[in-house]
């Protein structure tokens, strides 16, 4: 009987922290054993491509990525790769020697209207279908291009369209997709430029659509196109996508809300004779190329597991820590304090569920602190204006400093626990997530006045 599950695809964003080689085969492994069918890496600049070089950010060079996708092989992990066509390439256009390929000095817009681009774009394409021999698919981005139409060439190009910019885009897709076509793949975009009926009408043939929609189901049944659409079509979910950057956890409930609205979504379609045949569950690294990073996978393996298996029962270690992770990321601190200490207590044998209870245990006294950086700042600054109309109390003052100073010493002991944890389990980018949790915090302190008054 034909099972009515869409495919379950795991992507991997490589422009967020990167396990090592040894740890990513490991995590591969784990995918394949937890539900996954295929893999998608959208690989910005952590491949030494070819076609662009000296943008390489390290990363792995080619003989890692070979033995990484024979790994794959191995495991019957479709890999799929992604890369982005239009917008997005902040990580490309940074490079002095590209700028001149930005539509309109916009940094994430490659101009679809520059003489260079398309062969450019061609002999890029032509290297990743050769990097891929087995795979059946080349992912092409093209999502959130909204600058597009902005440098003279390209209005130009707009107003002689029925779609105006649109049109450019939509041109531009036609071209993208024809090369992929002619490399041997077949071609999948991102659906949110082209939602207007009209529009979608005149995508090319036998583009795949891939529908993504990451909110949670409280908000709205996901999927803006599967519905009306008669052409095969993939969904996407998010196991991680747009949170504070300030925060080491986001709500994870949210996560497992729309991964399994998608996935109920998938059954009804399939059921009903439809063709949302691919599910792909996406982990981001950072909301754009040049954003803070989100941190290493493993808080969110909960989210892996629901993404991976449908209907999957946690283990009760795992619900214990969810529940203690729900009344920890709230904003009192006696309930972040309270769920904090509890989940200290929460051990699994499971060595991976057994990571993701102690990275949140981190998480947890991490948010402790941004609640009492409001008491460190704010605080300072409340009273600066008393002492100066009122006359300094030196008590109120040195207990102000005692607890900044106790503040302090408390953020240096997590960061370098943070930093031991993230180093036992080899992740890259260490020292700039660290910078964004804790080096942010300290920048803050140290950018006030300090606390003595000018009495002149
Ligand atoms: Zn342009």
């Amino acid at each position: 009987m034909k099972s009515t599950q869409a495919e379950r695809w795991i992507h991997l964003d490589c422009k967020g922290m990167l396990p090592s080689e040894e740890r990513l085969c490991q995590w591969l492994t784990w995918f394949r054993e937890h539900g996954f069918e295929g893999v998608v890496f959208e690989y910005e600049d952590r491949l030494p491509w070819a076609a662009w070089p000296g943008v390489f950010r390290p990363g792995w060079p080619l003989e890692v990525w070979r033995r990484i996708w024979a790994h794959c092989a191995a495991l019957e992990l479709e890999v799929t790769p992604l890369i982005q066509t239009c917008g997005h390439l902040e990580w490309l256009l940074q490079a002095d020697s590209l700028a001149h390929l930005r539509c309109a000095g916009h940094g994430n817009l490659l101009c679809p209207s520059h003489p260079e681009t398309r062969p450019r774009l061609e002999a890029w394409i032509a290297e990743t279908a050769r990097l891929h021999p087995q795979s059946r698919f080349l992912h092409v981005g093209l999502d959130e291009v909204y600058h597009l139409g902005a440098c003279s060439a390209c209005q130009e190009a707009s107003a002689a369209s029925k779609h105006g910019a649109t049109g450019l885009l939509l041109e531009h897709a036609h071209f993208v997709c024809e090369t992929v076509r002619k490399a041997g793949k077949e071609p999948i975009l991102w659906s949110d430029m082209f939602v207007d009926p009209a529009v979608r009408e005149a995508l090319p043939e036998g583009a795949i659509v891939c529908d993504w929609d990451y909110r949670p189901s409280k908000d709205a049944p996901p999927g803006r196109l599967i519905h009306p659409l008669a052409r095969p079509a993939m969904g996407a979910s998010a196991i991680r996508c747009s949170f504070s950057p300030w925060q080491m956890l986001p709500d994870l409930d949210a996560r497992l809300s729309n991964i399994r609205a998608w996935q109920k979504l998938a059954v009804e379609v399939n059921g009903s004779g439809g063709g949302l045949r691919t599910l792909i569950h996406t982990v981001w690294g950072r909301s754009r190329s040049l954003a803070p990073l989100y941190g290493p996978w493993e808080g969110w393996l909960p989210a892996f597991l629901a993404a991976g298996e449908p209907g999957v029962e946690f283990s009760s270690e795992l619900e214990e820590g969810l529940a203690c992770l729900r009344e920890g990321l709230s904003t009192e601190a006696l309930s972040v304090a309270a769920a904090f200490r509890r989940l200290g207590g929460v051990r699994s044998v499971d060595p991976w569920e057994e990571q993701a209870l102690r990275w949140w245990e981190l998480s947890l006294r991490h948010r402790l602190e941004l609640c009492a950086v409001e008491g460190v700042t704010f605080g300072r600054e409340a009273l600066r204006p008393t002492f100066a109309r009122r006359g300094v109390d030196a008590n109120i003052m040195a207990e102000q400093v005692a607890g900044e100073s106790a503040f302090s010493n408390r953020l240096n002991t997590l960061e370098h626990e943070v930093a031991e944890w993230l180093s036992r389990n080899q992740w890259s980018d260490a020292a700039e997530y660290l910078e964004s949790r804790f080096g942010n915090l300290r920048h803050v302190l140290a950018g006030q006045p300090p606390f003595a008054l000018n009495h002149d």
